[in-house]
């Protein structure tokens, strides 16, 4: 089995349970591959440094933050700290496991989208010196070599932006889904701090268990907010070769067993 897991990143997820498991699943020769969000621990950075957060929504409806230079320092620091606290989780469970640095490992790259659109009361703005982009390759032999090793990769939301020759911010969700497609993984789980995805996120037994993608547009029609985001990024995984990708609850007590247990939402081609 070799697997690609994302946990977010908001304050308030319990690191435990995951790395709990994913130290047995080591134990009993699985590879797993782990992607982690920054997006809370980057929160608490910018109060904490008394640097304003500024979030944008762009013309097709996706928020997103806008990262400049400091955000950008600030931003790879929140990562790596939230990281570590990954690694140190892992190794009480007595897994080893090694944090990715793209600027090190040079595993990762991309390419930063220095303009970018904001609507503001329905007219578009333009902003530039944002220091966030999309992954242009992925080097998988770099994560295989570590997981070989029996080792966990920790892969934090960056990559190398080779022209300005610094880590910038990514997407957690869709750096999973390109990295399970490089490395041939058999399943990538997607957690989150809801069961999947729901058709109406008030009511937990409407759970939309499964999903092709034939059906994208009914999908899409349920996903609002940051969920939008996930779905993009499970389609690309699909489209990518990963051949079972799950939307599940990042809060269960093994979140792994449970999303593949049949409690998640369980997206194929
Ligand atoms: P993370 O930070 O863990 O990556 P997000 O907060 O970005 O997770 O994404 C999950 C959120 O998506 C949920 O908390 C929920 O509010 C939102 N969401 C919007 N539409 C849906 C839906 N149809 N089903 C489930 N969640 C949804």
């Amino acid at each position: 089995m070799l697997g690609v897991v994302k946990i977010g990143g908001a304050v308030g997820n319990k690191l435990e349970p995951l790395m709990k498991e994913l130290s047995e699943r080591a134990a009993n020769g699985e590879r797993w591959i782990l992607v982690h969000g920054a997006s809370g621990v980057m929160d608490a950075l910018c109060a904490e440094r008394g640097v304003e957060i500024r979030m944008v929504t762009s013309p097709s409806g996706y928020r997103s933050r806008f990262v400049g230079e400091v955000e950008r320092a600030l931003f790879k620091e929140a990562a790596m700290s939230y990281g570590a606290q990954i690694k140190n989780t892992l190794d009480g469970f007595g897994a080893k496991s090694e944090q990715a640095d793209p600027e090190i490992l040079k595993h990762v790259f991309a390419k930063r989208k220095d303009v970018i659109r904001e609507v503001v009361n329905g007219r578009t703005r333009i902003l530039r010196g944002n220091y966030s982009g999309t992954v242009t390759k992925i080097d998988g032999s770099k994560v295989l070599e570590v997981l070989n090793n029996y080792v966990i990769p920790i892969l934090p939301p960056l990559a190398l932006d080779p022209e300005c020759g610094l880590a910038i911010n990514i997407d957690g969700d869709r750096l999973a889904a390109a990295t399970g497609g490089e490395v041939k993984a058999d399943v990538m789980v997607i957690l989150s701090n809801v069961p999947g995805l729901m058709k109406n996120i008030e009511e937990r037994d409407s759970l939309i268990k499964t999903g092709h993608l034939a059906d994208w547009d009914i999908l899409e029609h349920y996903a609002k907010g940051n969920m939008k985001r996930k779905l993009v990024a499970c389609r690309e995984g699909l489209e990518a070769g990963i051949p079972k990708v799950y939307l599940a609850d990042g809060r269960a007590d093994a979140p792994i067993a449970h999303a593949l247990g049949g409690e998640a939402t369980c997206l194929t081609r």
